[in-house]
């Protein structure tokens, strides 16, 4: 059933991703276009707690457009897991008479918001916001292009160094549990060999690859986070201990999260952001509000984080082929 909406809460939650700003620029301008006042949540669920709601008008969200990070900043808030923390947040959305509310981040966030609907009814959607595009329900999540570009960029370097001197690297990229980026990136940059978590590899079969090779031949390794090795350094080391294969190491690290978002960032965070605030208009609620082709999609929160992403078959077909 439609309600009508006065004002419209959000915020940034969990890991931040490029491409936030982008998202909290088109939420606000939609929710001022359709008469509902933006109420800004700095920090996250920890915010939400301790009342930190601003009311956000245009000028506001002048210049964001290509901002890295979350001009309403992010918390991991561990008061919020707790039911008494939530009640917390919840009586400061009936303070500030908070109509429906935007929650962007990963599957941490999602499960928050799922609580907050379940627990209390509260109006809310999420968003997909994080570089692991790791959430069911969408085909891309709010920062996933940018960090693979700046890993793709990055590993580029890499490769020159590596083709320079002959010699095998080993580059551990972020994905959490998820090997998006490792295989996008490791596709893009060329790489030997990609190790995603979602796959196990034989540790004998990397090496008869890297033998293959030859020696003094530049060797690129992609190793996604999460998987069956601890990152790229337990991989070197196990090579060496078992083959005494050389390999210099790289952790990619935090890199991958910040910087200005690409185009295709920009534009999927402000659609999702148009969308989500037109989503709660029309009556959802408990869903996540993705994106799969053109089409603006709607999940049931719970289903974001249960079923699983699967890396499409024909990347690794790509990955093995070239
Ligand atoms: P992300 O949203 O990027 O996955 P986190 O996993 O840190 O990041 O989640 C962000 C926040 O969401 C947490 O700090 C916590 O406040 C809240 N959250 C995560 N998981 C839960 C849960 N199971 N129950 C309630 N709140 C949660």
């Amino acid at each position: 059933m439609k309600k009508t909406f006065k004002k419209i809460a959000l915020f940034t939650s969990g890991g931040d991703a490029p491409g936030m700003n982008a998202h909290i620029r088109a939420i606000v301008r939609t929710c001022i276009a359709r008469g509902i006042e933006p109420i800004g949540i700095f920090n996250g669920y920890q915010g939400m707690i301790e009342g930190r709601f601003v009311s956000l008008n245009r000028k506001a969200t002048v210049n964001l457009i290509d901002e890295g990070g979350t001009y309403l900043k992010t918390s991991r808030s561990e008061e919020f897991k707790t039911p008494e923390g939530r009640e917390k947040a919840y009586q400061n959305l009936v303070k500030f008479e908070i109509d429906g509310v935007i929650a962007c981040g990963g599957d941490g966030t999602l499960r928050g918001a799922n609580l907050l609907y379940k627990e209390y009814g509260v109006n809310i959607v999420g968003t997909p916001g994080t570089i692991d595009n790791d959430l069911y329900g969408t085909y891309y999540t709010i920062g996933f292009d940018t960090a693979s570009n700046t890993a793709a960029e990055a590993i580029d370097r890499i490769r020159d160094t590596a083709d320079s001197h002959g010699r095998i690297f080993i580059i551990e990229v972020m994905g959490r549990h998820a090997g998006h980026i490792a295989m996008d990136v490791g596709i893009s940059c060329g790489a030997e060999l990609i190790l995603v978590p979602e796959k196990a590899s034989d540790i004998a079969d990397l090496y008869a690859t890297i033998n293959r090779m030859g020696e003094h031949t530049r060797t690129i390794i992609i190793v996604g986070e999460g998987g069956q090795y601890e990152g790229a350094v337990d991989l070197a080391t196990r090579l060496k201990i078992n083959f005494n294969v050389d390999a210099k190491t790289t952790v990619l690290g935090h890199i991958q999260r910040g910087g200005s978002p690409t185009v295709r960032d920009r534009v999927l965070a402000s659609h999702l952001g148009m969308a989500a605030v037109d989503s709660l208009l029309a009556g959802h609620s408990n869903v996540m509000v993705g994106r799969v082709y053109h089409n603006i999609t709607h999940t049931p929160l719970p289903e974001t984080w249960e079923k699983k992403k699967k890396i499409q078959n024909y990347l690794y077909q790509l990955a093995e082929l070239l």
